[in-house]
């Protein structure tokens, strides 16, 4: 079999210093011949969304519609959940779902998707699944990098023509700039938004400094509720406020790629899958392109559906954190939780409460690449996350 003709290069050697030094979100894609094209391609190299949602949606964000400067380019939008949750799903499974139908149906003919290592549930394991079962075992979130496109190669070797590929904002940005080079007839992303990502041993420190009883975690989520709910081995749920998370501790134990990340909600999948826009247990879905309508519509009769609401004013709630965020402050918990049962009554709901975590997320990575990257901050900020950023107070130094 012949190999397109396209560039390769020789992959580096496992932890050897990557490209984007310590940048590197560990995409998967210097794992790979592919790295020929790193320069262009690595999202921390080369920031180039709007070029890139023209190419995959046929057109860049409008950046005077609020909905689209936040979200992104979208013709639908709306929350649901599946009438009959994937047990063990990290929500009710709407994307292990989506995979499960594409594959039995005959739309692609295998799956990039992350399932874990046996000795470590929270290890990733990049595969490219050819059964429901495979796929199936790669539900739940893997909460740390992970190298999905480090299986590039295979695709190419394998022969697949039809692919879908499943992951968050940088390994779909990379994806985008080499996705004519794989030699597909046809390529379908489902992206989930993705935040404050850690590696391994970031993780390790992360349960350690948050959790009562780290070791048994199976998962967990930044919720609307202002908690982080971490499910345990025996189903018991802990919640803790985020206003009473260790911020001096935790400052450095996010990945310095998502400390300067930009693309929360993943603006270059055809079909994204999260939570943040809808209400408490409802996942929230956002329709990019025709490809995306065409993946959704292939589940709609399992998922019970409602519009997305939004409710509030998150203004100040961003001004004031950014400032606490700043001085690294650390409220004792009963402080902590009571702020969270207020502001969980009162505060941001729906698409307000995305906009409060992208304006949160986005205020906080600003500062960090102007103190940390300065010479990066023009070509590396994205035109709407600095709009998005303009509208606050930010510390001058
Ligand atoms: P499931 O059916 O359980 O499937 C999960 C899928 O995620 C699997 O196919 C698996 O291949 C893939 N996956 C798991 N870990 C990774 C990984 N590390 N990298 C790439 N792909 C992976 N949503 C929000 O609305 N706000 C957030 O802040 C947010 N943060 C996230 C952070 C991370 C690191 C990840 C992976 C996801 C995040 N999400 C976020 C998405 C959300 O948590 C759910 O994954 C999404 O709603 C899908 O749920 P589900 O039950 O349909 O998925
Ligand atoms: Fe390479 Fe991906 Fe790291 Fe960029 S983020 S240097 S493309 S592995
Ligand atoms: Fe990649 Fe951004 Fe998620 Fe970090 S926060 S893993 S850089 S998409």
């Amino acid at each position: 079999m012949t190999i397109a003709a396209h560039k390769k290069a020789k992959a580096l050697k496992p932890n050897s210093p990557k490209p984007a030094k310590e940048l590197c979100s560990e995409c998967g894609l210097c794992d790979t011949y592919y790295i020929h094209y790193v320069k262009d391609a690595c999202a921390f190299l080369n920031q180039q969304m709007a070029e890139l949602e023209n190419s995959a949606h046929q057109r860049s964000r409008n950046l005077d519609d609020d909905n689209e400067l936040y979200f992104g380019v979208h013709q639908d939008m709306m929350a649901a959940r599946k009438k009959q949750p994937i047990e063990g799903a990290q929500w009710t499974g709407i994307v292990s779902t989506i995979a499960c139908e594409m594959l039995t149906r005959g739309l692609v003919e295998g799956v990039v998707c992350v399932q874990n290592s046996k000795e470590d549930r929270f290890q990733p394991v990049p595969i490219i699944a050819t059964t429901t079962d495979e796929i199936l075992a790669a539900k739940v979130n893997k909460p740390t990098l992970s190298p999905n496109l480090s299986v590039l190669e295979q695709i190419e070797k394998s022969g697949l023509k039809k692919l879908l590929v499943i992951g968050v904002g940088c390994q779909i940005q990379a994806l985008r700039a080499v996705q004519d080079q794989l030699g597909l007839e046809k390529l379908y992303v489902l992206g989930t938004p993705c935040v404050d990502n850690v590696s391994r041993e970031g993780l390790k420190k992360f349960l350690e400094t948050t959790s009562r009883s780290p070791e048994t975690v199976v998962h967990y989520e930044f919720m609307q509720d202002f908690r982080i709910h971490f499910k345990h081995e025996d189903g018991s749920i802990e919640k803790v406020p985020f206003f009473g998370l260790k911020t001096n501790v935790l400052k450095d134990v996010f990945a310095p790629s998502c400390m300067s990340c930009f693309d929360y909600t993943n603006g270059l999948a055809d079909l994204v899958v999260g939570y943040m826009g809808a209400t408490f247990g409802w996942q929230w879905i956002v329709v990019r392109n025709e490809t995306g309508q065409e993946m959704l519509d292939l589940v709609k009769d399992k998922l019970d559906t409602q519009p997305v609401i939004s409710k509030g004013n998150r203004k100040e709630a961003v001004q004031q954190g950014i400032t606490a965020y700043d001085q690294a402050v650390t409220l004792p918990m009963w402080v902590a939780k009571l702020m969270g049962l207020v502001i969980d009554k009162i505060g941001p709901q729906g698409l307000e409460y995305a906009r409060f975590t992208i304006d949160s997320h986005f205020t906080r990575n600003y500062l960090y690449v102007k103190r940390n990257h300065p010479e990066k901050l023009e070509n590396h900020v994205p035109e709407f996350a600095k709009k998005i950023v303009s509208q606050y107070k930010l510390p001058n130094n």
